[in-house]
C-alpha cells in the first residue's frame, strides 16, 4: 500500500520469519540483558521480548514493543501466526491488525504462539522447546508506517532468561558460545549444552571467520549468530536471511554436508526476487556452500562434483524461472549446477575479472530490499547484472538454461577457482610409460606435494599427442590412494598433505598401427589321425577383420575367412605347420603358428608257416610299417602272449590255431593282423592241452605262458 502524501513516505515492512529477509541489524545489544533502545527520526524499532519461559509449557508469550522516532506519524502492525492477548497504545482495526493511537510513546502488543514451529516443506520442527532448552523464532509481523525523512525499520529479540537473543531467533537454556570479530562484525557460535557436535565452538568459529574473509557480500552488521542445536529440531538448518541468525542441527555439521556454509550464504543475501529469480536464493546458498567447503578443505572436490553432477538430468523437465515447474529440490540442485556453469561462463568471458559473486553483490545493491518490501529484481534485470559482469551478452545462457528446460550442463573443474595459497607445491613426474605393447597404453605419473601446506584439489591436465587422446586417469595402488574425478579439462584428485604422493596412470587405447598389433592365438591339437577333421578356434584382443590360414606340410593350402573358426580335413599324414595371420580393420596384422602331426595308422603282416606239427618250434615274424612314433607289438595265440617282433612258438595239441599280432603306436593308432595255423591233423584235437612257446635272440619278448594256459583251462571248464 503506497499513499502519496507530500513530505510523508509510507513503507510496508514484510517480515515473514523463516523466509529470506533482508535488513540491517538494529543497534541493540543482543544479550539477555534488557536493551537500551534509542529510535531517532524516522526509525521504527520492534523489540520482541520473551515474557514467559519457552521451556515451560507449549506456548510462549512475547511482548512486542515499538520504539518510534520523532518523525513517525502513523503505524499499523499486522500479526501473523500468533494470538494477540492485550495491547497498550494500539486499537484493533480488523482481526490481527492494530493501529497505533499516535500518542503512546512506546506502544506494546502482547502475543502468544506455540513454541514448536514447523513449515510443511520440511519434515520436522524449525523451532522447538524442551524442559532444558528452547530455540524460538520471532513472531511474524508486518508493519506499515508513515513519517517524514528517512524511514527505517529494524527488529530484534530479547529475553531475561539464561540464553542468547538475536534478531530473529532466541535461545533459552544452558549453552557455550564463542565470538570472533570479523570484517562483517561479530560472529557468535552458540552451542546448546544438549548438543554434542563433532566440531568444537572454536572450530566452527574458525570456519565462519574464514568464510567471512572469503565470501562477504552484505554490509557489516552488529552480529551474526549461529546456533548449533539438536533434536527435537529437525536435521538441516534454517536462516532468516539478512538478519543474521541461523541454526544448524549438529548432525548436519558432518562432512560432506555443507549446511553451515549454506545458512551463512543466506545471511549474505539481501534482495527481493520476483518469482522468476526466486530460484537463486537456494541455488546460491547451495553452490557457494559446496564451493566454500571445498576451498577450505572440508570436503573433497569429488564431493563438490557429486553434489552438482546430474541435476540437469534429474530435473530435465523443470524451468528455473518458473517455480510452478519445480519438483523436489529443483531450485537447490538444478539451481546450484546452473550457477556453477554460469559462474564458469562469467569467469571465462570476463577473463577472470568477475565471478558470479559480483552478480550477487549487484543483486544485493540493485535488487530491492525484502524487509522494506521496496524494489525487486526480475529475470531480465538479473540477466543484465550477469551480462555486465561477463562483459558480454549472456541472454543465450538464460534462454538455454534458465528460461527453458535445461541444456546439458557440466560441473566446472577445480582449476577455475582461485584458492588461497596454502603453501602447497605440487610436482608431477612420469614414472613409467608403456606404449606399443598390446591395445592399451599407459603413462604412470606420481604427483607429490613438496610444499608445506595442503593441496586442496590437485588437478591434472594432460597434453598428449592426438593418437593417445581419449584416455582416462585412474588411481593406482601405489602412493596415497586417490579417487579421480574426470571433468572437462582434466582430472581432480584427493587433497594431498605435505609430503604425500599419489600415483595415477593415464590409460588410453593404443593407436591402430604396427605398434598396436593385435594379440592372437588359436588352439590346435598336437596330434590327430589322418582323416579326422580338426577345428581351430582363434582368439584376439581386437576386432579382427580377416583371418588367413596357411596349411604348410605334405599338403599345402591357404584359406581366408572372416570367422575366427576353421575346420579342416587332413587327408595326408605328416608333420604340418598351421599359420594364422589376422588383420584388423585399421590394417594392423599379427601372425601365429602351431605345429600339428597328422598321424598314420600302422600296418602289419605276419610271416609264419601255414602248417606245423605238434611240438614243432616255429618262428613268427611281424612285418610292421609305421612312419610316426615308436610302437609296441603284441602277439596272441591259443592263450599264449608275446611282445617281440620275432617270436618262437611251440604248439602241442593238434587243431586249427589263430595267430594274431597287434601293433600300437605311441599316439594310440593301432592295427591287428590274424593268421590261421594248422597244427598236425586239425580234426584230432579239442585244443585243451598245454602249449609251450619260447623266444630266441636278443631283444625278443618274454612270454607268460603258464598263467595263460591255466586261464584258458579254467575258462574251458566253466563252459562244460
Ligand atoms: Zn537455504
Amino acid at each position: 500500500m503506497i499513499r502519496g502524501r507530500p513530505g510523508i513516505r509510507w513503507m510496508v515492512v514484510a517480515c515473514l520469519v523463516l523466509v529470506l529477509c533482508g535488513g540491517v541489524a538494529v543497534g541493540a545489544d543482543a544479550t539477555a540483558e534488557q536493551t537500551e533502545v534509542v529510535a531517532d527520526g524516522g526509525d521504527v524499532i520492534e523489540v520482541q521480548s520473551l515474557v514467559s519461559d519457552p521451556r515451560e509449557g507449549d506456548t510462549a508469550t512475547y511482548e512486542l514493543a515499538y520504539y518510534l522516532g520523532g518523525d513517525i506519524s502513523e503505524l499499523t502492525v499486522t500479526v501473523s501466526e500468533a494470538t494477540v492477548k492485550s495491547g497498550d497504545g494500539f486499537t484493533e482495526a480488523r482481526e490481527n491488525i492494530y493501529e497505533w493511537d499516535g500518542e503512546t510513546e512506546q506502544p506494546v502488543l502482547e502475543v502468544e504462539r506455540a513454541v514448536d514451529q514447523s513449515r510443511g516443506q520440511y519434515d520436522g520442527l524449525d523451532f522447538a522447546g524442551t524442559e532444558d532448552w528452547a530455540l524460538v523464532g520471532a513472531v511474524s509481523t508486518q508493519a506499515e508506517f508513515a513519517g517524514t525523512g528517512d524511514l527505517s525499520f529494524d527488529r530484534t529479540m530479547d529475553h531475561s532468561f539464561e540464553g542468547v537473543a538475536g534478531d530473529e531467533m532466541a535461545y533459552v537454556g544452558p549453552y557455550e558460545s564463542e565470538t570472533v570479530t570479523t570484517d562483517l562484525g561479530d560472529v557468535t557460535v552458540v552451542t546448546a549444552d544438549e548438543a554434542n557436535p563433532s566440531l568444537s565452538n572454536t572450530e566452527i568459529s574458525e570456519i565462519l571467520e574464514e568464510t567471512v574473509e572469503q565470501f562477504q557480500i552484505a554490509e557489516p552488521r552488529e552480529a551474526l549468530r549461529a546456533y548449533i542445536v539438536t533434536d527435537p529440531i529437525r536435521r538441516g538448518g534454517l536462516a532468516t536471511g539478512g538478519n543474521g541468525d541461523f541454526w544448524v542441527h549438529e548432525d548436519s555439521l558432518e562432512p560432506p554436508r555443507t549446511t553451515l556454509w549454506h545458512e551463512y550464504v543466506h545471511s549474505q543475501q539481501n534482495f527481493q526476487p520476483e518469482s522468476d529469480v526466486a530460484w537463486t536464493i537456494e541455488a546460491e546458498a547451495d553452490y557457494y556452500a559446496y564451493l566454500l567447503a571445498m576451498k577450505q578443505g572440508h570436503i573433497e572436490y569429488h564431493d563438490f562434483y557429486a553434489a552438482l553432477e546430474g541435476a540437469d538430468v534429474d530435473h530435465a523437465d523443470a524451468i528455473l524461472a518458473e517455480p510452478d515447474t519445480w519438483s523436489g529440490q529443483t531450485d537447490y540442485e538444478l539451481g546450484a549446477l546452473t550457477l556453477a556453469a554460469l559462474d564458469r561462463e562469467i569467469r571465462d568471458a570476463s577473463a577472470g575479472t568477475d565471478t558470479y559473486r559480483d552478480v550477487m553483490e549487484t543483486k544485493n545493491k540493485e535488487g530491492g530490499d525484502a524487509v522494506m518490501s521496496q524494489g525487486s529484481v526480475s529475470d531480465a534485470e538479473f540477466e543484465s547484472f550477469v551480462s555486465d559482469a561477463a562483459r558480454t551478452d549472456m541472454s543465450g545462457f538464460f534462454d538455454a538454461s534458465i528460461r527453458s528446460q535445461p541444456e546439458s550442463l557440466s560441473v566446472p573443474g577445480p582449476e577455475i577457482y582461485e584458492v588461497d595459497d596454502t603453501g602447497s607445491e605440487l610436482a608431477i613426474e612420469i614414472t613409467d610409460t608403456v606404449v606399443g605393447a598390446g591395445t592399451e597404453g599407459t603413462v604412470e605419473f606420481s604427483i607429490s606435494n613438496a610444499g608445506t601446506g595442503t593441496s586442496i584439489a590437485p588437478f591434472v591436465e594432460l597434453s598428449v599427442p592426438d593418437e593417445f587422446d581419449g584416455g582416462e586417469l585412474h588411481g593406482t595402488d601405489e602412493g596415497v590412494s586417490s579417487d579421480v574425478t574426470a571433468v572437462d579439462d582434466g582430472w581432480a584428485l584427493n587433497h594431498l598433505e605435505p609430503g604425500e604422493k599419489a600415483v595415477v596412470e593415464y590409460v588410453f587405447d593404443a593407436p591402430d598401427d604396427e605398434s598396436a598389433a593385435p594379440e592372437v592365438s588359436f588352439d590346435a591339437p598336437a596330434v590327430v589321425t589322418a582323416g579326422e577333421s580338426v577345428t581351430f578356434h582363434a582368439s584376439s584382443d581386437q576386432d579382427i577383420e580377416t583371418y588367413t590360414w596357411d596349411i604348410m606340410g605334405p599338403e599345402e593350402k591357404t584359406m581366408e575367412t572372416d570367422e575366427s573358426e576353421l575346420t579342416y580335413d587332413f587327408s595326408v599324414h605328416g608333420e604340418y605347420s598351421v599359420v594364422l595371420t589376422v588383420q584388423t580393420q585399421a590394417g594392423a596384422t599379427a601372425t601365429v603358428a602351431e605345429e600339428i602331426l597328422i598321424n598314420d595308422e600302422p600296418s602289419v603282416t605276419i610271416n609264419a608257416p601255414d602248417e606245423v606239427d605238434p611240438g614243432e618250434v616255429f618262428l613268427a615274424e611281424a612285418d610292421v610299417t609305421n612312419e610316426f612314433g615308436a610302437y609296441d607289438v603284441a602277439w596272441e595265440t591259443n592263450g599264449l602272449e608275446a611282445s617281440a617282433e620275432q617270436v618262437e612258438f611251440e604248439l602241442m595239441s593238434e587243431g586249427e590255431r589263430q595267430l594274431s599280432v597287434t601293433v600300437t603306436d605311441e599316439h594310440g593308432a593301432t592295427t591287428t593282423e590274424t593268421r590261421t595255423i594248422i597244427v598236425g591233423d586239425p580234426s584230432e584235437t579239442d585244443g585243451l592241452t598245454e602249449e609251450i612257446e619260447d623266444t630266441f635272440g636278443p631283444g625278443f619278448g618274454v612270454p607268460a605262458a603258464i598263467i595263460a594256459v591255466i586261464g584258458l583251462l579254467f575258462l574251458a571248464r566253466v563252459r562244460q
